[in-house]
């Protein structure tokens, strides 16, 4: 079944990321019009290419960082200007680790109190702060889907038998300010689907587990060894998902998480 978006703006934040392109891709393939926010408005190629496939005036990239409230209230104005009111919104910008942290390599006890609170500034309090800013805009205009992109790790822990062949000491640890930034926005979740739906906006979370990218070939053999579906996702595994819950189709579904993890909670 072919969604038909046309008619609706779409913001994505974190648009340039891996995940940020393929919801815009197919944002932009269903008639959407995308306003997509980013750190920079530096286009990478790849980017580029995804973006050659559709109408140049259905898209526009503004800069925004979710950690400052200021910027995000311009992009507002701009989306306002350039596209109109949002109507679908999908808090994707997030950060396993600050970029200027290396690694991920350290003892529980060590992990830095900066890394801690940069993940969770970007992951939870973003989502929040891009909701306070574009969410009213929503409510006015009495219609809208939010979508905040979670994570498996907001409901289980990293296994850490899928680290196990490499160096342990430090080990790899994904930082625990992860999990915890994934399962604040699935609560943010709730509360905005408790106190928007009587206004028509509805709000959900879409959680991915593994997406195929540049993981080592150990680490995907053994992530998929644990998950039912025997693999990872492939892009194509989680646009069909997103468009359920941007349209019409998910017309009575708020207050929820999507998982999309090809059965990993299941055992
Ligand atoms: P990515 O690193 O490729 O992209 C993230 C994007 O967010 C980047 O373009 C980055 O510039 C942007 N960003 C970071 N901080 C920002 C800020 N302060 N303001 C504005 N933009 C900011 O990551 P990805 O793999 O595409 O992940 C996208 C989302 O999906 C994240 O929320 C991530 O936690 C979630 N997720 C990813 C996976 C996966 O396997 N890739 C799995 C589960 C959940």
């Amino acid at each position: 079944m072919r969604v038909d978006l046309s008619g609706q703006v779409a913001v994505v934040t974190g648009v340039l990321g891996r995940l940020g392109g393929i919801w815009a891709d197919a944002l932009l393939g269903s008639g959407a019009v995308v306003v997509g926010l980013d750190r920079t408005t530096t286009i990478p190629p790849e980017f580029g290419e995804l973006l050659a496939r559709h109408p140049s005036d259905r898209f526009h990239l503004v800069e925004a960082d979710v950690t400052e409230t200021a910027s995000l209230r311009r992009a507002l104005e701009t989306c306002l200007v350039k596209a109109g009111s949002p109507t679908i919104l999908v808090n994707n910008a997030g950060i396993d680790q600050p970029p200027a942290a290396t690694g991920g390599s350290w003892h529980f006890g060590d992990i830095p109190a900066d890394v801690s609170e940069a993940v969770l500034n970007v992951n939870a309090l973003g989502v929040l702060r891009v909701c306070q800013v574009f969410g009213p805009e929503m409510v006015r205009k009495g219609t809208g889907s939010v979508i905040n992109i979670g994570s498996l790790y907001g409901s289980m822990a990293p296994d850490p038998r899928l680290y196990e062949h490499l160096p342990q000491d430090p080990p790899f640890l994904k930082p625990p300010s992860y999990g915890m930034s994934k399962a604040g926005a699935a609560a943010l979740t709730r509360y905005l689907a408790a106190l928007w739906g009587p206004q028509g906006v509805r709000v959900n979370t879409l959680s991915p587990g593994g997406v195929l990218g540049g993981q080592d070939p150990l680490f995907r053999g053994k992530f998929s060894d644990r998950v039912p579906l025997r693999r990872m996702a492939e892009a194509t595994d989680l646009t069909g998902p997103l468009l359920f819950l941007a349209s019409d189709m998910s017309s009575y579904v708020t207050g929820t998480e999507l998982l999309v993890d090809g059965g990993y909670v299941c055992w």
